[in-house]
């Protein structure tokens, strides 16, 4: 009797090894399903934001924006190296053929940093960034994850489908063209106009110590598509989102009230995720 219940429990139990195989062989399936049809996601675009706002999607790991102001651009990101913001900087030249008056690093990794000096060419912008960017030993790690490992980097060609974040990452590098920013902020922010355009930069640690991101532009910009489309689900989230960090920001608790409960009028009503 005990012989035929051990029996029954190990059959039991590699039943359900069995089940657990095969959930994981059909997992692993779908996953890689999912990433094959994500590598849409990285067709090659040049995405109007909003008028003179533009994002460059699909030529690098990560995107770059163009904001084109009175007499001169700004460049937010700038690919990961020399043939990669070659490919950017043509199509935005379609787009605006001002100078470049300002070059953003939102953080110091190569895939942000790497086409800095094709951007500049001979238009000598300024480059800026947060202080920590260039004060401390740079951060190109990426919180204790393994780039190589993230992003398939090392994986023979027959093993890899995409980067995750863009259709490759460090397995055909080109030569770096980054330049070191000409002007930095230490602190929480910094406000500043450039050809006629007012940015504010919020110092954001996240991914990496120095990262920032200009939160008031983000929930400017959602404006300009709410006034156009009063009931953009994504429009409104994203809004509230920017509020949200602004909110987080204020020092003063009346400034940190009108974010957060403007944040929420905006999320009311809205299906939750
Ligand atoms: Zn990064």
């Amino acid at each position: 009797m005990r012989r035929l219940f051990s029996y029954h429990a190990a059959s039991a139990g590699l039943l359900m090894l069995m089940a657990t195989f095969s959930t994981a062989a059909a997992q692993e399936f779908a996953g890689r399903e999912k990433l094959r049809s994500h590598s849409a996601e990285f067709r090659r675009e040049v995405i109007k934001v909003t008028n003179g706002v533009w994002v460059a999607v699909g030529f690098s790991d990560a995107n770059s924006v163009l904001i084109e102001g009175e007499g001169g651009s700004i460049v937010v990101d700038t690919t990961s190296d020399v043939e990669d913001a070659r490919a950017v900087k043509a199509e935005f030249a379609k787009l605006s053929t001002a100078p470049v008056r300002a070059i953003i690093y939102t953080h110091l990794h190569p895939d942000h940093t790497g086409g800095g000096g094709v951007f500049a060419g001979n238009d000598g912008p300024e480059i800026l960034a947060h202080r920590l960017l260039v004060d401390r030993v740079p951060d190109v790690g990426r919180n204790g994850r393994d780039g190589d490992d993230q992003f398939g980097s090392t994986l023979p060609d027959a093993l890899f489908i995409n980067a995750g974040t863009g259709l490759e990452f460090g397995r055909h590098p080109a030569p770096s063209a980054y330049v070191a920013p000409t002007r930095t902020f230490s602190g929480d922010r910094l406000d500043l106009t450039i050809a006629g355009v007012r940015l504010q930069l919020f110092h954001t640690p996240g991914e990496t110590r120095e990262n920032v991101a200009d939160f008031q532009w983000a929930a400017e910009l959602t404006d300009y598509v709410l006034a156009i489309d009063d009931g953009n689900v994504e429009a409104r989230r994203l809004k509230a989102a920017a509020l949200g960090e602004l909110g987080e920001r204020q020092i003063s608790a009346i400034a940190r009230n009108y974010y957060l409960s403007a944040a929420q009028y905006l999320l009311r009503d809205l299906p939750a995720r």
